[in-house]
This record gives C-alpha cells, sequence and structure tokens, in this order.
C-alpha cells in the first residue's frame, strides 16, 4: 500500500514521536484523509477496512494522531466525536448539524485575544474549543 496520499510532514511527526508505521495505522491515516469531512470513529474504522473489533486500535491510533497534533477532535452535543485531519499544529472551528452531523469548517477563529488573556494570566500550552451547532437545511426540509 503506497503513502503517497498522506501528507510526508505527518509521516515525519509520528515517526519523529516515536510512532511505528504499521499497516493498521497507515490505513487509518488512509481512510481519515480519504474523508473531504470530520468523521467518526466508526466511519474511519470501515473506510479502513478494519474489522469491529480494531475499534479500539483505531482509538489508539486517533489518540496518538492528536498528540503530535495532526488531528482535532470535535466534540458532538450528544458525548461523541467527530475527527478530522489538520496540517500539523493548525486547528478549525466547525458548524455541525446537531441532527446528521455533517460539520463544516468555519473559516474564523475568534479566540486570539482569549488566548492572549490566558497567557497574561500565566498559562502555558493554550488551547481553546469553540464549535458552533445547529440544524443545517436538508434537516430542516
Ligand atoms: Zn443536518
Ligand atoms: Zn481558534
Amino acid at each position: 500500500m503506497s503513502v503517497t496520499n498522506i501528507d510526508p510532514e505527518i509521516i515525519r511527526l509520528l515517526k519523529g514521536s516515536g510512532a511505528r508505521m504499521t499497516q493498521k495505522r497507515q490505513r487509518i491515516l488512509e481512510a481519515l484523509s480519504s474523508f473531504d469531512r470530520p468523521a467518526t470513529a466508526e466511519e474511519v474504522r470501515e473506510r479502513a477496512g478494519l474489522a469491529p473489533s480494531d475499534l479500539v486500535t483505531v482509538y489508539r491510533n486517533l489518540e496518538a494522531f492528536q498528540k503530535v497534533q495532526i488531528l482535532q477532535r470535535l466534540p458532538l452535543e450528544n458525548g461523541t466525536h467527530l475527527f478530522e485531519l489538520t496540517a500539523p499544529g493548525e486547528h478549525y472551528h466547525h458548524l455541525i448539524c446537531r441532527h446528521c452531523h455533517k460539520a463544516e469548517r468555519l473559516d474564523v477563529c475568534l479566540s486570539k485575544s482569549m488566548e492572549a488573556k490566558a497567557k497574561a494570566k500565566g498559562f502555558s500550552q493554550i488551547s481553546h474549543l469553540l464549535e458552533v451547532y445547529g440544524v443545517c437545511e436538508d434537516c430542516r426540509a
């Protein structure tokens, strides 16, 4: 299996963190990068062609990807999550439909001034979460 559709920078970061490039890990990465929208862990598992019993492996990999900051975890209102590959160190905010869980990127980040305040209070390794929930046009119809 080729790694051509995976950002080489992502491979480099993973290897740098000591993560071995296993075949499952590669399939999970390829599955993630094949989505044009944030997906559930179950959807990632299915697209990676892994068995239901591999869901734990999928979650373990998603955690490893989050650790090297190439994956963003989007909380849903029901307590579950969607996952999306990001450019290394980047983050996005989304507009999420609470019915069909369609999530699209919002091209804004309103939190720079909040982070400056956190920094002024002596915090380091600051991050923030902001997702907007609603009902999309398709679901309203
Ligand atoms: Zn919807
Ligand atoms: Zn932001």
